[in-house]
């Protein structure tokens, strides 16, 4: 039996995650499960998978789930903050950690789980972008296996040559085609992009998902945030990194090698691929995803990005020129404008403007510590907050 524990597990990717497990109760075991508040949610993920380690986040909703979960004559322990968080990373029988938080909360318990040697299977994307040099640092030391389950990483890893983290040099590849649905305004005019509401952006055409992914994606800061993923994961520089909107998501992406072959990885978009996928490697499992009927496709579209209609795409790609704790800024900034915007209190095109302010009002450190970069994040999402709300003259 494989040990797993997931990180996030009421979540989007949480609960593909555990519906990929529950097809293969032979093979794996649930051992430690975490989330911020959803109580609920979590009560009912216990009674169905039977974790001996749960922790939430928040305090206040560790107690309600101990409560609930008292009849279980303590066969399911729970603890809460962020020791509880490391303690499901870390747990002694977890071989692989999902990691599933969203935003960069989810930073500290992953570098908790690479430092107890799990293998990782990552789809928190912002844990790379805000301290993606000193995870990969961290990966390196302590000899672990990352595998990707953003959908785009997860096609790239399949379609990259083997001991591609020795480093690119070498190995043929000349640049990497990462593909973008466009999201929900693709083909929205410029002007009638700063009254569109949450719902609106949160309406994916082709991926259900969380919904600060959901805005990532509407802005395109997702590809953004993706392009950065890409660059620590594979060591790819961002000149060799290629937006390609592709409105059907049925290529995940591809991997353009000097003798012209472009290598491409297809299927429905329905992230259980990319996690059976990560949770069996090398081998192969059944997802749950049904085969992709290519005659109801009918047909591959191609486009390039509209930087002047998605500036978060192109502040992206200025963070990780600048380094160092940038990244982390960008970041910080992107949370906090698109809770805001979540929450009703700032329009969308409030999200670029605040981040770009913030970018220009902040200088990048060099991100040799994670204080660094945890002090970045912490100012910059001060800085944001600000700027949420233009000055009273
Ligand atoms: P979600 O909002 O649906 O779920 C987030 C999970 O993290 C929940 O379990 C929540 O309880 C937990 N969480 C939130 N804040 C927390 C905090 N401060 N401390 C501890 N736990 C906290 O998000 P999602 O869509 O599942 O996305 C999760 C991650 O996977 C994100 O980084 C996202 O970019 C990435 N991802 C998601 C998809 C997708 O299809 N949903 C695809 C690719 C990558
Ligand atoms: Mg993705």
């Amino acid at each position: 039996m494989i040990g797993i524990s997931i990180l996030g597990s009421t979540g989007s990717i949480g609960k593909s995650t555990l519906d990929v497990l529950a097809r293969h109760p032979d093979r794996y075991q649930v051992v430690a499960l975490s989330a911020n508040s959803d109580v609920d949610g979590m009560y009912r993920q216990c009674l169905a998978h039977r974790p001996q380690l749960v922790a939430m986040a928040d305090e206040a909703s560790a107690e309600a789930l101990a409560s609930l979960l008292a009849d279980e004559a303590g066969e399911i322990h729970v603890l809460s903050g962020i020791a509880g968080l490391k303690a499901v990373a870390t747990h002694e029988s977890a071989e692989q950690v999902m990691a599933a938080i969203v935003g960069a909360a989810g930073l500290v318990p992953v570098l908790a789980a690479v430092e107890a040697g799990k293998r990782i299977l990552l789809a928190n994307k912002e844990a790379l972008v805000v301290a993606g040099g000193l995870f990969m640092d961290a990966v390196r030391r302590h000899g672990v296996t990352v595998l990707p389950i953003d959908s785009e990483h997860n096609a790239v890893f399949q379609c990259m040559p083997e001991g591609y983290e020795q480093g690119l040099d070498g190995k043929g590849v000349r640049r990497i085609l990462l593909t973008a649905s466009g999201g929900p305004f693709r083909t929205t005019p410029a002007q009638e992009l700063a009254t569109v509401t949450p719902e609106q952006a949160c309406a994916h055409p082709n991926w259900d998902m969380g919904r600060k992914i959901s805005v990532d994606s509407a802005t395109m800061m997702n590809k953004g945030l993706e392009v950065i993923e890409a660059h620590w994961l594979f060591g790819a520089a961002p000149e060799h990194i290629q937006v390609v909107i592709h409105p059907q998501s049925v290529i995940h992406s591809m991997v353009e090698y000097v003798d012209g072959s472009v290598l491409a990885q297809l299927g429905n978009p329905d992230m259980r691929t990319p996690i059976a996928h990560a949770l069996a490697w090398p081998e192969r499992i059944d997802s749950g995803v049904a085969s992709l009927d290519l005659f109801s496709v009918a047909r591959l579209d191609f486009e390039k990005p509209d930087l002047e209609r998605f500036p978060c795409l192109r502040l992206a790609f200025r963070a990780i020129e600048e380094g160092g704790s940038m990244p982390a800024i960008l970041n910080a900034a992107n949370e906090v404008a698109v809770a805001a915007f979540l929450d009703g209190r700032s329009g969308f095109m409030d999200i670029p403007r605040v981040i770009e302010q913030t970018m220009d009002s902040l200088r990048g450190q060099p991100a040799d510590s994670l204080k660094v970069l945890l002090e970045a994040d912490a100012l910059a999402r001060e800085t944001a907050e600000r700027l949420l709300t233009p000055k009273v003259t």
